[in-house]
């Protein structure tokens, strides 16, 4: 039986890996996991393997904490520069999904959907900032470039293009690479896939850049602001639904109908949504004007102003594009909350509206509101209020919902007692030591 999965299997001629790597994500998105000898991986498919989950973010209390991982084994791949092999998988507990496990959240949101028939697809534009620490806080930024420049501005090309060789031996196919407009900023985008392997993909395409930065003796930080002043670090999704092998966003003459409904549907739960896809509180730091970040929930044609973007396309590329997440969200959760948003409003058949054609910046506030456009949350306290209050996206996040807002709110109130013993007003968007100590490594 071949232990290999399709993902990545490297040349034959490679000596078999001795151990391999069982990872999950906690409630952050951040892999965690359990090194195993290779023999036990048969086991580790068709038994599990257990694990104490206490002290995994957003996972069980000690009182109750026996969890069981279970291979899957379509996500084998082998870690080039480690010689070691990693894996994929789902948690159960008491012999059943375990509720709080995001991999198995986003599984079940998918089910919901191909209920109705669809399959979603999903492409990411994941941003990152290349950067070292000089002892304390104060960040080097060890590169002048901006947007697409190219050799001696660019001093981190050979790194990115390292990282893209490296993608494809976890799955990933590199489709552009380069600079972005931050000094020290990159972009590589991959090729779209199913929801599921594309949040698969974004948790191996962080741990890759990390990896290929930190042998470079340099540091990538997908934190959505690290430098006040400068750009942020966005994760635009590019999303379609696809019925019989057919992309249903395509339409006569543009978007289909269910396109635009879908699209209602995440306008109309925004608000909560932001809480999953901009989960930290350096997450709104990022969502200001100046940055070609959103703040105003609205969509429009080609316009990146808006909240979501419908890009001039032909043939099977009609998307949208959902510009509010950022890197530091938990992909499996962000993924199934947009879906899930985006199927009520196919179910409601609800129109979109706040549609815009000019700069949406440069509408006075009187012209929003004439024209609906509400604001996004303006932190992550505000968010976590609308994700309280939102029924649908609370269903979509079945066992996960409690423990997120419970660690979410945790994470609000340190900052806020930060916040208050440095005496700084709490609408600050200065970027904090309290936030680089917390999420430089997200
Ligand atoms: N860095 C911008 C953001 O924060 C996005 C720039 C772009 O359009 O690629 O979302
Ligand atoms: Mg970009
Ligand atoms: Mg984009």
């Amino acid at each position: 039986k071949g232990l290999r999965g399709t993902t990545g299997a490297l040349p034959m001629e490679r000596p078999r890996p001795h151990f391999i790597q069982l990872v999950f994500v906690d409630i952050n998105g951040i892999p965690k996991g359990m090194e195993i000898p290779i023999t036990r991986y048969e086991e580790a498919i068709e038994e599990g393997i257990a694990f104490d989950g206490s002290s995994i973010a957003g996972f069980q209390g000690i009182e109750d904490s026996d969890l069981l991982f279970k291979a899957d084994p379509s996500t084998y791949a082998e870690v080039p520069w480690e010689g070691i092999a990693r894996v994929y998988g789902y948690i159960y507990k008491d012999g059943k999904p375990y509720g709080a496990d995001p991999r198995g959240v986003l599984k079940r949101a998918l089910e919901m959907l191909e209920k109705e028939g669809f399959n979603a697809y999903i492409g990411p534009e994941p941003e990152f900032y290349i950067l070292k620490k000089n002892g304390t806080w104060e960040l080097h930024i060890p590169d002048i470039g901006g947007y697409f420049d190219l050799v001696a501005l660019d001093k981190a090309r050979e790194l990115r293009r390292e990282i893209a060789l490296y993608m494809p031996a976890f799955g990933l196919i590199p489709e552009v690479l380069h600079h972005e407009v931050g000094k020290a900023q990159h972009e590589i985008d991959f090729r779209y896939d199913e929801a599921l392997k594309t949040a698969d993909n974004i948790v191996s395409f962080k741990y890759i850049v990390k990896a290929v930065a930190e042998m470079r003796g340099l540091h990538a930080t997908f934190m959505p602001k690290p430098l006040y002043g400068y750009p942020g670090n966005g994760m635009h999704l590019h999303i379609s639904l696809w019925k019989d092998g057919e992309n249903v966003f395509i339409g006569e003459d543009g978007l289909s109908e269910t396109a635009l409904h879908f699209m209602a549907g995440i306008l109309k739960h925004a608000k909560a949504l932001t809480a999953l896809t901009n989960p930290t509180v350096n997450s709104y730091k990022r969502l200001v004007p100046g940055y070609e970040a959103p703040v105003y929930i609205s969509w429009g044609y080609k316009n990146r102003s808006t909240l979501i973007r419908v890009p001039a396309f032909s043939g099977n590329g009609a998307r949208i594009e959902y510009r509010c997440p950022d890197p530091s969200a938990n992909p499996y959760l962000a993924i199934a909350a947009v879906l899930i948003a985006g199927l009520d409003g196919i179910k409601r058949k609800l129109e979109p509206e706040a549609y815009v054609e000019t700069n949406v910046y440069e509408m006075s506030e009187e012209e929003r509101n004439k024209a609906g456009i509400e604001t996004l949350p303006g932190s992550l306290g505000e968010a976590l209020e609308e994700l309280r209050r939102d029924k649908i996206i609370k269903e979509a996040l079945a066992g996960a919902y409690e423990n997120f807002i419970a660690y979410k709110e945790r994470e609000w109130s340190e900052y806020v007692a930060y916040i208050e013993s440095r005496e700084l007003p709490l609408e600050t968007k200065k970027v904090t030591e309290w936030e680089l100590e917390r999420y430089f490594y997200i």
